[in-house]
């Protein structure tokens, strides 16, 4: 039996951004947009600081944004050509005045509504700048909401529409997308393409903007580190090391995040993406209705919890 076909890049499965405070960093995401917060961990690279989850009930692949908060003092980043530079979330037709109003309320900056390839969009920064988007789909997105007091299913955000990245040359970025991703060219708008799989009915486009003069991006705070790509099991996983390798591209072994397994390659435009397995998920350390509520550390950090903790901020 031929296998090929099963090996499919499922959309996005996670964004990983750097912030600055912590507490800020969790307010926003939780209490402003509603999202839940379904991990509370420590940079497996640097156990001294937090690594945040946001995401819907369960922590699905396409829903989660994570952040590496590195505290007020973080130098602050600037967008630039090599990396991700803006996320868009889904939200329900109708929902831009309730959040209009929320932003006006929360001091959010943001700027108003705009159409770009056949979709509405509002635009926003979180507070350490980095840039989001509201989006409302072409075709309504049927994922179920994680939902707060403040922010009923209505209105309340569905998870990644898409990502953009912003490139010097698009051409080696667009050939990882399409002969390795199994993405396809599908709209563009002046120097905006967007790419698409049919694999997956959501969070699965990625655009291009291509700027041949922008300067290079610098990652710190308020900007995005990698975006990760879905698949749905090590197997499947392996099969594209093989493929980047072919490609001659250079690319991590696979390291164990606990949530989920990991590799790691920079594309040739610059832009860190990383290839993530649904499996085994969030719950594989803490039970569905406990999500977010306990630090959670990997067994290796486990002996030094009472110093990890004592370097890190309260949240609640
Ligand atoms: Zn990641």
């Amino acid at each position: 039996m031929d296998n090929t076909n099963n090996h499919r890049i499922e959309g996005i499965h996670h964004i990983t951004a750097i912030a600055g405070d912590a507490k800020r960093n969790f307010d926003f995401y939780t209490k402003v947009l509603g999202l839940r917060f379904i991990k509370r961990t420590v940079n497996f690279d640097d156990p001294q600081t937090y690594h945040f989850y946001f995401g819907d009930e369960q922590g699905t692949p396409g829903t989660i944004l994570t952040f590496f908060p590195w505290g007020d003092k973080v130098r602050k980043g600037s967008r630039g050509a090599g990396m991700a530079t803006e996320i868009g979330y889904a939200v329900p037709e109708g929902s831009f005045d309730y959040w209009i109003k929320r932003f006006e309320q929360y001091n959010v900056i943001y700027n108003k509504p705009s159409e770009r390839l056949g979709e509405k969009y509002l635009p926003f920064l979180d507070p350490d700048g980095l840039k989001l988007e509201l989006v409302i789909p072409a075709v309504a997105d049927p994922r179920k909401p994680w939902e707060t007091a403040e922010v009923k299913a209505d209105v309340a955000i569905r998870g990644f529409h898409y990502t953009n990245l912003t490139l010097n040359d698009m051409k080696a970025t667009s050939a990882v997308l399409t002969d390795i991703f199994g993405y396809k060219l599908l709209a563009q708008e002046g120097n905006r393409y967007r790419y698409g799989t049919d694999a997956i009915d959501t969070a699965n486009f990625i655009d291009l903007t291509e700027i041949p003069a922008e300067h290079r991006g610098i990652g710190a705070g308020g900007t995005i580190h990698h975006v990760a790509f879905r698949v749905k099991d090590d197997a499947t996983q392996m099969a594209f090391h093989q493929k980047i390798v072919d490609a001659g591209l250079h690319i991590t072994p696979q390291i164990d995040r606990n949530y989920f397994h990991s590799l790691y390659f920079r594309e040739p435009g610059g832009v860190l993406f990383e290839i993530a397995t649904d499996n085994p998920g969030f719950t594989v350390d803490e039970s569905l209705a406990d999500l977010g509520a306990h630090l959670k550390l990997p067994e290796q950090y486990e002996p030094m919890r009472k110093a990890i903790e004592a370097h890190l901020v309260p949240l609640d």
